[in-house]
């Protein structure tokens, strides 16, 4: 069973909403957007991974000021799991010793509180009982969506994505998904916004879902909406009457 844990699932920050970030079984982040708001110090010392979807702010930001708080504080570095693209935004513009220190160095080059490490999109690797699993999806930048997949128990984050393909095929073709993690970001009437984006908004996801998805039974759960336009999309997601979906809070626990 995989234990998964809400930290920040909206598309902005406002008081109570916070940028993406889940933690599974309180080791493994996917995203970072929300890591220093929601864990308190014993609780962000257990993480020892972060697996990133994408480059945006809203998902890396929690990154820095964690390697600030745990620099000193582990004996060995927390292993940053991002797509080549992802790894070489953060080596240059966050992580460059001019926005940020460089603490893939510090507090020692050879024991560093941050070990940032490529993977290859569209394959699979390990981190530790884990099996992550990527696919390109359509984003302004390099991004993916990713399945979790830990003793035969998987859960998918569609990651920052527009319209998309590869992703249907592996959330389609997986017997072991519990859990579907969709983003939908802007309503119907920012349609032109969300296509430029590469975002959903709750038309685009019904056609998604309706079209792509052939995979019956799951529990899927909307997120990353962007806080502006809550009560809206609210009422949009609302008006679809999608069997399964609903939408994700801040804070829910879901046993997978
Ligand atoms: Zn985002
Ligand atoms: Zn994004």
């Amino acid at each position: 069973m995989i234990d998964f844990e809400v930290l920040g699932c909206h598309g902005g920050e406002l008081p109570g909403r916070r940028t993406t970030s889940f933690l599974i079984d309180g080791k493994l982040a996917i995203d970072a957007g929300a890591l220093c708001e929601a864990l308190e110090l014993p609780r962000l010392l257990e993480v020892d991974h972060v697996v990133l979807t994408h480059s945006h702010f809203d998902h890396v930001k929690g990154l820095p000021l964690m390697a600030d708080l745990l620099v000193g504080a582990r004996d060995e570095p927390v292993v940053v799991h991002a797509s080549p693209d992802c790894v070489d935004c953060l080596r240059r513009d966050v992580f460059n010793d001019r926005l940020w220190p460089d603490f893939t160095r510090l507090p020692s080059p050879s024991r560093p509180v941050l070990r940032l490490e490529p993977f290859t999109v569209g394959k699979s690797f390990s981190v530790g009982p884990y099996t992550i699993t990527s696919r390109l999806v359509n984003h302004p930048v390099e991004a993916v969506g990713l399945v979790v997949e830990k003793a035969g128990s998987a859960l998918a984050v569609s990651g920052d994505t527009g319209p998309t393909e590869a992703f249907w095929e592996m959330v389609n073709g997986r017997r072991d998904l519990r859990l579907l993690l969709l983003e939908t970001s802007f309503p119907d009437a920012l349609a032109d916004l969300a296509r430029a984006s590469g975002h959903l908004t709750p038309a685009a996801l019904e056609r998604e879902v309706s079209e792509k998805l052939t995979r019956p039974g799951l529990d899927i759960r909307l997120y990353h909406l962007k806080p502006a336009y809550l009560d809206l999309l609210y009422r949009e997601i609302g008006a679809l009457n999608l069997p399964g979906v609903r939408i994700l809070e801040t804070g829910q626990k879901i046993a997978v």
